[in-house]
This record gives C-alpha cells, structure tokens and sequence, in this order.
C-alpha cells in the first residue's frame, strides 16, 4: 500500500490529464498537495474541493511555465505555502506540437523548449534548499524520448521536436539523480505512451485508435490514473531502491 502520510507534494499542471489523476493519487496517499495550473483556476480550485471533500488536502497556486521567471515565481510560492520541506515534486505539465518538419516555427520550438525542458530545470533549481533526505521527484517523459510515434515520412505530422524536448528531459532526469543522490534525493522518470488526455485528441478518432492499438501489447487506450499510479509509487517509499530510471508505462508499446 502506498503510503505520503504527512508527505507534502507539487504536481504542475495538475488542473486536467496526467497531472490531476497524479494530484488525486498522491492526496488519497494522504499527501498535502499543492494543484499547479497555468490558466485554468476554476478546474484547479473545483479539484481542491474534490480532494478536499474526501477528506485530503490541497491548495491551488498557479504560475505560466512558459515565461523565463515562471520556475521561480512558482517555486517562490511553494516555498511560502511549506516552508523548508517539499517531499514530492512532479514535474507534469508540458506541451506537444505535431506538423510536418517544414511547418514547425522557431517560435514553436522555443516554446516547446521553454515549457518541457527549461521550466523543469529551473524549478529543480529553485526547489533545492527544500528538497532533501527522502524527497523524490518524478519527471513524466514520454514513449516519444525513446521510440519514433506515428509514421515517419515528410508529408506526415510528426512530434520530433516535442519528442526531443523528453529526451532532453530525460537526460537531466539521469543527471539530477547522480547529482542529487548523495542528498538522499530520488530522480526518476516515467514515460507514457498515448494516454487519453485533452493531448492526444487524435485518439477519439476511429484512425488515431487503431494508430494507437496497433502499436500496444495490451488493447486499450491508458487513462490518466495509469500513469498516476506508478508516480504515486516512485513518490512513496516502495521504490526507495530505484533512482535515475524512466519506467514505460504504455501498455507495451512498440516491444
Ligand atoms: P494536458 O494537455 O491535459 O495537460 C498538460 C498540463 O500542462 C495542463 O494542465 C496545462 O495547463 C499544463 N501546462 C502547459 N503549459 C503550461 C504553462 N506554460 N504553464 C503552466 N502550465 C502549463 O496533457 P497530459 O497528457 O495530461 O500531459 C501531461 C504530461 O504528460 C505532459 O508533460 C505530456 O508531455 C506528458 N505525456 C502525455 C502523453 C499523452 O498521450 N497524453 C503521452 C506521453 C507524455
């Protein structure tokens, strides 16, 4: 049974997808969490209520990742709100961008790079001083920092440039975990294949889900609260033993 009694937890961009089920999770483990959201205030504070309702506890603060003072102003926040402890950071919210290689803009790019690699970075940075013995973070990857998703070719829409943003993401993952581990500190990833979230749309589509079964082991799109179950994991202390490793979690994608 997984256990964050008393363990306070960060999810970014936990206002829908991946990273509310992560919220939920980690609260029904008894963690405080606090509900990072960009834009979406009502959805942030209705999941508060929702935690709050069963009985768990959370806060909602929010902060755009994408700018260069984004990290910062949120890790600021978090640091008012626990004081000189964070014992779970999730590092979830991210954005994806398919087109053909001649459409995708400089401006895409940066942003991509922006929000899934340099938000990530400097939030780490700046949560240092309450991170400590026994905290745990928890990057989430994707299938794409590893395998080539959909059909290559230059006419088809292709996720290289999201993908690399992972693989970036991952590296630092393997980094913060040697850098980090002599504190006592875990760093792992977990790596979704396609997941039914407001990301992947495609999949409502009679294509997008044959695309996505055909390349599955297990017939069935993932929901969110199958990735959130393996973060709640790594955040607990089952997985003390497990440091600078990114799980697949896409039902066999791709073997
Ligand atoms: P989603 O679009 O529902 O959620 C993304 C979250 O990130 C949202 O809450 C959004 O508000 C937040 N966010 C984006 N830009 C932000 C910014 N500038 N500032 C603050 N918050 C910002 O999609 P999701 O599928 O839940 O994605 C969650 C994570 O899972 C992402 O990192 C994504 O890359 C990864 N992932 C998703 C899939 C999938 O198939 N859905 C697969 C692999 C990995």
């Amino acid at each position: 049974m997984t256990t964050l009694q008393n363990k306070t937890a960060l999810v970014t961009g936990a206002s829908r997808g991946i990273g509310r089920a992560t919220a939920v999770a980690l609260a029904e483990a008894g963690a405080h969490v606090l509900v990072h959201y960009g834009r979406s205030k009502q959805e942030a504070e209705s999941l508060v209520v929702e935690i709050q309702k069963k009985g768990g506890r959370a806060d909602a603060i929010s902060a755009d990742l994408g700018t260069p003072d984004g990290a910062s102003l949120l890790a600021k926040q978090v640091r008012s709100t626990f004081g000189d402890r964070l014992d779970v950071l999730v590092l979830n919210a991210g954005i994806s961008k398919a087109a053909r290689i001649a459409d995708h803009t400089v401006a895409e790019f940066d942003s991509l790079f922006a929000t899934n690699v340099r938000s990530p970075f400097f939030l780490v940075q700046q949560l240092l001083p309450v991170l400590g013995e026994g905290s745990s973070i928890v990057a989430i990857s994707s299938l794409g920092a590893r395998e080539v998703v959909g059909k290559p070719g230059l006419e088809n829409a292709s996720i290289l440039a999201y993908a690399s943003t992972k693989g970036a993401l991952e590296t630092l993952v393997k980094n913060w975990a040697a850098i980090l581990g002599p504190s006592g500190i875990r760093v792992n990833a977990v790596a979704p294949g396609i997941i039914d979230t407001d990301m992947s749309n495609f999949t409502k589509t009679e294509v997008g889900r044959e695309v996505a079964l055909g390349m599955q082991a297990l017939k069935r799109i993932g929901k969110p609260e199958d990735v959130a179950d393996v973060v709640a994991f790594l955040a607990s202390d089952g997985a003390r033993w497990i440091t600078g490793a990114s799980i697949p979690v896409d039902g066999g994608s791709k073997l």
